[in-house]
Parts: C-alpha cells; sequence; structure tokens
C-alpha cells in the first residue's frame, strides 16, 4: 500500500506555481519585439541598461517601498535565509516586487553620483504574491527606466519629467499601441502632503466606519491611500475628499506647470487627473499613469513618477530623480490584439532537405546560409522526401531545398517556393544570394 501511494505521489504531474506562466513561442517573437523597441528607443533618449540582482535584503523594500504599501504589507516573497554556521540565523531576504528601490541602492553603493546625470533602465521579472488574474501575475515583467542624480546634475528639473514621458508616448506610438491616455498629476513635496494627509484625515473621521476595511485603516494610517480603494460604495465619498492640487505650494505648482507647458510644446496629449497619487510612499511632485482602453480593470499599462526623497530615506545623499515602470504582460496583451505573434515572427527563409545518407552534406550547406544570415531549419536524411515537405510547411519555411547526391556533384540545388511550387536550380555560390534576393 505505501509503495503504491509513493508511486502515486511521484508520478503526479508537476505545473507551473500558480500566478506563474510558461511564455512561449510565437508569443516569445511578441516579448522580443517589444524588447528591441524598448532598447532601440530608449538609446535614442541615451538610456542605459543596469541589471540589478533578483533578491534583496528585505529592509531595502520595506524603507524604499514602504511598509504601509499593499506590496510590502502582503505580497513580498520573503524568506530567512541560512546564516554561514548552522545554527545561525541568516539575512531576512525577498525577490523584487519592483524595481525602482534596487536602482537607488545600487546608486548609492556604487556611488553613481560622480556620473552626473543618470538615466539607466532595467527588464527583467518582479515578484508579488497577488491574487491571479487575466493581466495579473505572481511573477510579471517590468520595464523600468529611472533618471537619478545630483541637483546639480539637473535631476529636479521639469525638463526632464517631460522627456521622461515624451520617450514613453514616442515608445507606445513606435509599439503600435493606439488610444492610450496619460494621466498626470503632482503630488507635491512632503509639506504638501503632510497639510493635505491632515486635511484628509478630518475629512475622512465622519464618513471612515461607511468605508471598507481597507480604507478604515488607512484613514488613521495613511489617508492619502485612501484613492487606491477600487470598492465602488467607497467612491461617492472619496468623490467629496479634499485634492492635493489645492495644497500644492509654489515650487510644485511652477515645477508642475513646466511640466505640461513642454508636454504641450512637444505634442504629447494629457489628462490632469487629481485622484492619481499612486501606491508608493517616496513619490514627490510629478505622477503619471498610462492607460489603454483594451485593457479592462488591469488597464494601467505603467505608472510612474518622482521620488526625490528616496535616495536619502535609504541612507545615500540627496539624489532627485523620477522613473516608471511598464507592465510588459500587460503591454504584450495590447499589442496581440491587433498585431498577433506571427506577424512579427520571422520563420525559416529555407528548409534544407537532405535525401538519404546526405545529413553531412546538408549541414554543410545550412552552415553556409546561416552565415549569411538566413533562418534556415535543417531536415534529417531518415526522411523520405514527401515527409520533408510536410515538416517544411509545417515550419513554415518559404522555400525547400533538396541535398542529394547529384546536387553535391554537381553543386547546383532545387530550390523550389512551397507556396507557389516555382523551382529554381541555383549554382552554391550564388545560393544566399539568390535566396535572399527573393524572401
Ligand atoms: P507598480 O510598480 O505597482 O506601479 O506597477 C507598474 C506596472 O506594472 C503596472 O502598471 C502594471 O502594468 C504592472 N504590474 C504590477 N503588478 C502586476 C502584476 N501582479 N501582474 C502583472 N503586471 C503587473
Amino acid at each position: 500500500m505505501a509503495k503504491a501511494q509513493e508511486h502515486k505521489v511521484s508520478t503526479k504531474m508537476i505545473k507551473a506555481v500558480r500566478g506563474t506562466r510558461d511564455l512561449l513561442p510565437p508569443e516569445t517573437a511578441l516579448w522580443n519585439f517589444v524588447e528591441t523597441t524598448v532598447r532601440d528607443v530608449f538609446r535614442a533618449y541615451n538610456f542605459q541598461e543596469i541589471r540589478t540582482p533578483l533578491f534583496e535584503e528585505t529592509a531595502l523594500f520595506a524603507r524604499g517601498v514602504g511598509e504601509e504599501t499593499d506590496i510590502v504589507a502582503k505580497e513580498m516573497y520573503t524568506w530567512q535565509d541560512r546564516g554561514r554556521a548552522a545554527s545561525e540565523k541568516g539575512q531576512s531576504l525577498t525577490l523584487r516586487p519592483e524595481a525602482t528601490a534596487g536602482i537607488v541602492r545600487a546608486y548609492i553603493e556604487n556611488k553613481m553620483w560622480d556620473r552626473g546625470l543618470n538615466k539607466l533602465y532595467l527588464l527583467g521579472p518582479m515578484f508579488r504574491r497577488e491574487r491571479p488574474q487575466k493581466g495579473r501575475y505572481r511573477q510579471f515583467y517590468q520595464i523600468d527606466a529611472e533618471i537619478i542624480g545630483p541637483s546639480s546634475a539637473g535631476s529636479e528639473s521639469p525638463a526632464r519629467d517631460a522627456e521622461l514621458l515624451e520617450m514613453l508616448a514616442t515608445l507606445l506610438d513606435r509599439l503600435g499601441i493606439a488610444n492610450w491616455n496619460l494621466q498626470l498629476n503632482s503630488v507635491g513635496c512632503p509639506n504638501d502632503r503632510a497639510n493635505f494627509n491632515e486635511a484628509l484625515r478630518r475629512a475622512l473621521e465622519p464618513v471612515k466606519d461607511r468605508m471598507c476595511v481597507d480604507c478604515q485603516r488607512r484613514a488613521v494610517t495613511n489617508p492619502l491611500r485612501v484613492f487606491d480603494c477600487k470598492v465602488p460604495e467607497d467612491q461617492p465619498i472619496i468623490e467629496k475628499l479634499p485634492r492635493i492640487s489645492q495644497f500644492l505650494d509654489e515650487g510644485c505648482r511652477t515645477h508642475f506647470e513646466a511640466v505640461q507647458a513642454i508636454l504641450t510644446k512637444v505634442g504629447v496629449p494629457f489628462s490632469l487627473n487629481d485622484r492619481l497619487v499612486r501606491g508608493l510612499d517616496y513619490y514627490t511632485r510629478t505622477a503619471f499613469e498610462f492607460t489603454h482602453g483594451a485593457l479592462g480593470a488591469q488597464n494601467a499599462i505603467l505608472g510612474g513618477g518622482r521620488y526625490d526623497g528616496l535616495s536619502e530615506a535609504l541612507g545615500g545623499p540627496a539624489a532627485p530623480g523620477i522613473g516608471f515602470a511598464i507592465g510588459e504582460d500587460r503591454l504584450v496583451m495590447s499589442l496581440q490584439e491587433n498585431a498577433p505573434a506571427g506577424s512579427v515572427l520571422r520563420k525559416p527563409d529555407v528548409y534544407v532537405a537532405p535525401m538519404a545518407g546526405m545529413n553531412g552534406d546538408a549541414a554543410r550547406l545550412a552552415r553556409e546560409l546561416r552565415r549569411h544570415d538566413l533562418v534556415v531549419e535543417l531536415g534529417d536524411d531518415a526522411f523520405r522526401l514527401k515527409k520533408s515537405f510536410e515538416a517544411a510547411t509545417k515550419a513554415g519555411a518559404k522555400y525547400i531545398l533538396i541535398v542529394g547526391e547529384n546536387e553535391v556533384n554537381t553543386d547546383v540545388f532545387t530550390l523550389k517556393n512551397l507556396a507557389t511550387g516555382e523551382q529554381f536550380a541555383v549554382p552554391r555560390a550564388q545560393l544566399s544570394a539568390k535566396i535572399l534576393g527573393l524572401i
């Protein structure tokens, strides 16, 4: 009995963990298309890539993202590492739930202020223990960019906010995402926020008992977070609350107006949304989100903003910065609607089909063609010709090239268009040029 059970357990199919998934071809072609476009566009704005570890000390996120945020309060994958000795307790470590804290940690640790203004981007997976649904995963991917540096390098300037936003508009246009909508707000500086918080707390006091449990907690600990609430019954109450726009000091108001003026000048449309306060505590001044109609409830493709106080909160020098994180999963979902993966995938240009005993010669020919940047699928001499044609068609190849003894001896090969049946006899030396000319 025990043996039978053991057997049963050992043959149970293992599935991907809830909230994680495999990205399979041809969809991965769409991911590559996105990432190549991102790199091209970001390069034009002189951004450079940074890669930080997938896990960090837990304290980094507790401090950098904020204890009170949903991310830190309930969504992080945290574990106690083993110490050097078996008896020793190790550090508390966490899989990164977002990129900015790690990048700012790297900025401080590597004294990157010596480089002046840093324009950095990062592509990679993030981890949050959220309830999975369409467009929401526990391992998801972000495209993140940050402009950070000392004030003397101009990191605080509204010109940087506008440049970053204009870059995003360019990226979305280049990717073919139509109908995006830029929502813009200023969340002021810590002083404005303190006044605003106080006003919010007062306004919430008489009404908070009628709100959801999360809002009741937020009303006491961090009233600003009330604006994150999605519970429909709470919305009429939230609508009547004071707005941050009434609390901006002179400096913040001028900064915000300057950002808007540049965006107008460069022709990037936006709408003001003073309910947009973002989920993270370190944001100051400009806050923004790009939404896209096609995504339904999960319609935020990306969000970002300024975080002028973050470096200091992490024990570094003053280093104003602004950045954003694009949800790559959602971006790809939006793209899929009008650009199916097949449209960006390069199928084999040619299928090389060896006749019996010709695997070596076929491999040699395929090697020559691949050197000329052709996409080549190589067959097997165990296949009969009919099976080779079927395999070539299944692979989506445009042409098939037969490699038989006769062809190798005469050095002239038959190239056949699989769709039209059109045929060419081509000398070996001209093969790659001929195919490149045809495709
Ligand atoms: P945030 O770091 O929370 O501002 O998120 C930035 C972007 O990442 C969002 O606009 C989403 O597009 C994406 N995102 C956040 N959480 C998830 C998730 N669990 N699954 C997929 N995408 C996500």
